[in-house]
């Protein structure tokens, strides 16, 4: 019979492996670009027609190439940064695998000049198919331009599969964004069919976001900062209060690098999850420097997914960081009346009222507020300073309906209106006690006299005896396992709505679907459970003393303002504000 293996012709080898590093025109930028940074270039210059598939060219002052470097970095594995795999494990530079320019010469035209300060002459090459069609020598500036032409033209499949030009540009600009942001020491100019998009002077992190986004994000933006031993984190974090209803601006970086890690925005996310409402997702840049010996960037051909030795610390840390960035700059929530029917504000007819009147919302209002800022002040000092003040700030209580109520507070002499959900401010007062309940287990574990013995089905016994110390650490201690129960010897102090076991019950139920084992976020998903079965009950709240109790345990809520699923519970409007 005939054989019917063959071995693959270095060309169609190329073109399999390019697919891996370059899938459309933002690939090429990405890759591209990366060079030019780690050729210490200060300044990068992008030329795009037809969202790259017609053209891309890169212009750098970087290092450049010498005649023999610019001939052989076309070639598969040609690199500079690395010669031996322990080199990986320090890996400070964007690229290390050769494989970019390889790829990007086997599915498009190529054409490089390239000169280092070393020599007076550079030097121009063509490439055609992988191979080297003509080279020359031509007077040029330091550094390097590579243009790709007709990206796929011998793969048309792949050519088809290219999107719309909108699209295709959609991805480039936020491949360089990602870059440009990170970068912010070089200047960039990018233009697309002859129209300059962005032309950004070398500046600071902040103002190249703000050059990129726009001046909003002046006012916009937390500095966020933390130094420990396995990761330092700095940037900035969208002031919650201006989070989008559509995903934000989410930049994560290690070491300069743009990642995608759906666990660490977890972490960022999980820390303003107080303070935005459900439908909201905060901006965010941060950047974490780690030793390259504690990461891996090579497990994807992209690099755009990192493996963390210790991913877990660095989850807690960073939201840790974003936490106390909120915490110092004294952030209470957005309180958007368009969207939440329930609080809607009658809109007033234009036609009859010359000038339409504006409801400025008090975004900075805080009832612990005096002269000092929250930030300084630990918890108990901020209760404190309230309790004593609070007999003054709350006047004019009124009920409106079962839903309902309405009063006044006096605050450094401004006096805001407020609406509170009676419903809505029950449940968060609730989740806050469970919470504070559950957190503090090292104080109040319960030595049990006889073992509480609870029913287990096998297959969660797998699951008890993974998570024995999380367990404990809740509250549980487990003295037996046997395979269809266990016997525990301390229990948590008892919840008054909920038994022993039912407790139990929940937190089993969040190990399962808690991919993040974290011990604050099941506390988090259990204390919701825990109130949303709650019945409470809101309609004895009517009078003048159960409202301002009400009004008071909210206010003294480490987070008064949105209640458990992400809407609002008090939303306050400046009535000086109401007509200017
Ligand atoms: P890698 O970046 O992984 O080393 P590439 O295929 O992207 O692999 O590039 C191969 C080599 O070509 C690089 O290691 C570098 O030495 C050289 N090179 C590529 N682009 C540039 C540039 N813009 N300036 C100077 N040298 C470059
Ligand atoms: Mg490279």
């Amino acid at each position: 019979m005939k054989s019917i293996i063959n071995i693959l012709s270095p060309e169609v080898i190329n073109q399999i492996a390019a697919g891996e590093v370059i899938q459309r025109p933002a690939s090429v930028i990405k890759e591209l670009i990366e060079n030019s940074i780690d050729a210490k270039s200060q300044s990068i210059e992008i030329i795009i027609e037809n969202a790259g598939k017609k053209l891309i060219k890169i212009i750098d002052d970087g290092s450049g190439m010498s005649e023999q470097d610019a001939t052989i970095c076309f070639q598969k594995h040609s690199t500079s940064k690395i010669t031996s795999t322990e080199d990986i494990m320090q890996i400070l530079t964007m690229g290390f695998r050769g494989e970019a320019l390889s790829s990007i010469a086997s599915i498009a035209d190529v054409e490089l000049q390239t000169k280092t300060k070393f020599e007076d002459i550079g030097t121009i090459i063509h490439i055609d198919n992988s191979n080297i069609k003509n080279i020359k020598k031509i007077a040029s500036q330091t550094g390097t331009s590579i243009s790709v032409k007709n990206l796929f033209f011998n793969i048309p499949a792949r050519k088809n599969f290219l999107k719309s030009d909108q699209i295709e540009m959609k991805h480039l600009l936020e491949v360089f964004t990602q870059i440009a942001i990170a970068h912010h020491k070089v200047a960039f100019k990018i233009q697309h069919n002859g129209k300059i998009i962005y032309n950004l002077p070398p500046t600071n992190t902040k103002q190249r976001i703000i050059q990129i986004f726009g001046k909003r994000y002046n006012q916009k933006m937390l500095p966020v900062k933390e130094e420990t031993s396995i990761v330092e984190i700095s940037g900035f974090l969208g002031n919650p209060i201006e989070s989008k209803k559509t995903r934000g601006e989410q930049f994560l970086y290690v070491n300069n690098r743009f990642i995608k890690s759906s666990y660490l925005n977890h972490a960022i996310k999980s820390s303003v999850q107080d303070i935005i409402t459900k439908d909201q997702h905060p901006s965010y840049f941060i950047f974490m420097r780690i030793a390259p010996n504690l990461i891996d960037v090579n497990i994807h051909p992209n690099k755009i997914e990192v493996k963390f030795e210790d991913e877990k610390a660095i989850y807690q840390i960073l939201k840790s960081a974003c936490k106390r960035s909120i915490g110092m700059n004294n952030i209470t929530p957005s309180l958007d009346f368009t969207t939440e029917e329930s609080f809607e504000i009658p809109v007033y007819n234009t036609k009859s009222i010359p000038k339409e009147p504006k409801i400025k919302i008090n975004t900075s209002f805080n009832p612990f507020e005096k002269n000092t800022r929250r930030a300084k002040e630990n918890t108990e000092n901020i209760h404190e300073l309230f309790d004593h003040q609070i007999q003054n700030i709350i006047e004019n209580v009124m009920n409106i309906d079962s839903q309902y109520a309405v009063f006044t507070i006096i605050q450094n002499n401004i006096r805001t209106l407020n609406i509170i959900d009676k419903k809505r401010s029950l449940q968060r007062i609730k989740y806050e006690e469970v919470i504070e309940l559950l957190t503090n287990q090292k104080i109040a574990l319960q030595k049990v006299i006889t073992p509480l013995k609870i029913n287990i089905n096998q297959i969660d016994i797998e699951l008890i005896k993974e998570n024995r110390n999380l367990l404990q650490e809740i509250g549980y201690e487990i003295s037996e396992i046997k395979n269809n129960y266990i016997k525990v010897s301390s229990t948590p102090t008892k919840l008054q709505e909920i038994s022993l076991e039912e407790l139990f019950e929940l937190f089993l139920e969040q190990l399962k679907n808690n991919n993040t084992k974290i011990k604050s976020s099941i506390i988090h998903e259990t204390a919701l459970k825990i109130t949303r079965k709650i019945h409470v009950k809101q309609n004895n709240i009517d009078n003048q003393n159960s409202l301002t109790e009400l009004i008071k345990k909210t206010l003294n809520c480490q987070n008064p303002f949105i209640g458990i699923d992400g809407t609002p519970c008090i939303i306050n409007i400046e009535p000086n504000n109401f007509f200017d």
